[in-house]
């Protein structure tokens, strides 16, 4: 019995939350899908590990756009058509911000939220509140335009927030509500999950943000994101998906300009109609695509003209005590030295000590995480992945230790607890790591960065230019809804979507 069919209508590069919903929407369409995963196992970062008996979730700090059970967002509900039944947890709060001259816990929820802001900076719980209403009607927008994009006049007609506000960054328009800095401090701490300094960063992305965390709050799975990309993997599967684990893809085969199948790094050529790639445009560019001829200048002007956004580090910590014991009271900790992000956006181009750090503590949202008696921290900093590229391989241990320690030591100080005389088990991630395991470009686990010159307005109208070579769709953090979880299932079901549509129209045009 042959292994792979003689052809499949889309194989799926990638077997991570991306490349599942790839699989699981165009499964549920009646296509016949390949998923190819390096790995041997499905996720990619929603993935856990295991020391010292214990497992340990390796990224997942909070997951957006899920919604409760009867009130689906976005994501969730995409994941309950598809039958992936997750065993959700909600999050207790949205961060207690530990940040210059404050110390406050803040809850999800418009009003709370807007009400704890004005507990420590009196007369600001009308500014915050219609500042977060106008980041609800830019992120409802982003909603229907990531799926459904229409013309610039249909756009002024429905959107109308969201136009107005497109062409400023968060600082800009959050200015325009005349906020005592320590309010905008206050506001300012989930800037890190999107990676671009408020300065910078589009106003639609960072409204998007806080609309969907504020709104309504996040959510873990009670088995770790691995429970999810499991899941989704059991489900692609039961429908009909062929996932095939360690087959590494080397190439992506083209001809005249349209591709045709894949090479896998054990000889294996395989074909489809279309391909979808979880692999940065990067990567693919300049060493996946045979024959190389196949690629166009313009492809590599598209990924010359963006900027790779930010990685990780993070120092997980086992702890010998509960953690009420050790002082930890917060789900999520955001510990600045400044509140300044341009500062801190600096500061993250080198190896540390990084000044904005945060820490969470899964067993306040998921008490058996670990077990009794025991607790889990992890401590991040997300770097920008230049500096780590050029540490050599005889530095990288000292340089890792160090950044550790330090990250170590602030957030001790922070619980006033030395933590490592704590420590069961000490593991560090880097850039590296995160390289390794998942093949991402340099390690970024934050695709492109997002910045007024490079917007998301302009890519949802440069999408379709930017299609380089046809039948060839993306998926992942590099495309444009972005980073995290729940924007990596996005992702997957555009390009899906995509191949639908492409389908569709050539059907018409035969
Ligand atoms: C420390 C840390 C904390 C995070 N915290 C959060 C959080 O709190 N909330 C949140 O929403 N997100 C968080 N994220 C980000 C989130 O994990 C990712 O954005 C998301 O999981 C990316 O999914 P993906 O499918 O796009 O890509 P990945 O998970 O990177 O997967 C890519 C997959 O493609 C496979 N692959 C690549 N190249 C090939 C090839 N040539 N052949 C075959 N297979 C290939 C890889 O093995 C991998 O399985 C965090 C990330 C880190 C590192």
């Amino acid at each position: 019995m042959k292994f792979y069919k003689d052809h499949y209508d889309v194989i799926v590069i990638g077997g991570a939350l991306a490349g599942l919903s790839s699989a699981l929407m165009l499964a549920d369409k009646g296509l016949d899908v390949l998923v190819l995963e390096r790995h041997n196992l499905p996720g990619g970062l929603a993935t856990s590990f295991v020391r010292g008996g214990v497992e340990i979730e390796a990224t997942l700090h909070e997951m957006m756009s899920i919604g409760n059970k009867g009130n689906r967002l976005k994501v969730g509900q995409f994941l309950d058509d598809m039958g992936v039944d997750v065993d959700w947890l909600e999050v207790p709060e949205a961060y207690h911000a530990s940040i210059p001259d404050v110390e406050v816990t803040l809850h999800p929820g418009f009003e709370r939220f807007s009400k704890e802001i004005d507990a420590v900076c009196p007369g600001t719980y009308d500014k915050v509140n219609r500042l977060m209403k106008l980041c609800l009607s830019v992120y409802n927008s982003v909603n229907e335009l990531s799926i459904h994009p229409m013309s610039k006049v249909q756009m002024l007609l429905k959107h109308e927030a969201f136009v107005k506000t497109a062409g400023y960054s968060a600082k800009e328009v959050i200015d325009t509500f005349e906020l005592p800095q320590k309010a905008i401090d206050l506001l300012s701490p989930y800037w890190i999950y999107v990676g671009g300094p408020l300065s910078t960063l589009p106003f639609t992305i960072w409204a998007f943000l806080m609309a969907d965390y504020i709104g309504y709050g996040s959510k873990v799975p009670r088995k770790f994101s691995h429970e999810l990309s499991l899941k989704m993997a059991e489900k692609a599967e039961a429908m009909g998906v062929q996932i095939e684990y360690r087959q590494h893809v080397d190439k992506i085969l083209v001809k005249d300009g349209k591709a045709y199948g894949v090479r896998t790094r054990r000889g294996d050529e395989i074909y489809a109609d279309y391909v979808i790639c979880s692999a940065y445009p990067n990567k693919v560019y300049t060493s996946m695509i045979e024959p190389a001829s196949e690629v166009p200048e313009k492809a590599f002007k598209v990924v010359n003209g963006r900027q790779l956004s930010l990685s990780a580090f993070t120092v997980f910590l086992l702890l010998d005590k509960e953690a009420k014991e050790l002082g930890i009271k917060d789900y999520n900790v955001f510990r600045a030295k400044t509140m300044d992000t341009d500062k801190i956006f600096e500061n993250y181009k080198g190896l540390g000590p990084y000044n904005y750090l945060t820490a969470i503590c899964l067993n306040l949202a998921n008490p058996g995480c670990t077990p009794e008696g025991t607790t889990i921290l992890s401590i991040t900093a997300l770097p920008r992945v230049d500096a780590w590229k050029k540490v050599s391989g005889e530095d990288y241990d000292k340089v890792k230790h160090e950044v550790a320690k330090a990250m170590v030591e602030e957030m001790s100080e922070y619980y006033g607890v030395n933590l490592l005389d704590h420590a069961l088990e000490v593991i560090i991630e880097t850039p590296m790591t995160i390289a390794h395991y998942t093949s991402m470009w340099n390690g970024c686990i934050y695709g492109y960065l997002h910045d007024m010159k490079d917007h998301i307005v302009a890519r949802l109208q440069t999408a379709e230019e930017e299609k380089i070579i046809d039948h060839l769709e993306f998926s992942g953090a590099h495309q444009i809804s972005g980073n995290g979880m729940g924007p990596a299932v996005t992702n997957g079901r555009k390009a899906a979507k995509n191949v639908l549509d492409s389908i569709a129209k050539e059907k018409e045009r035969a």
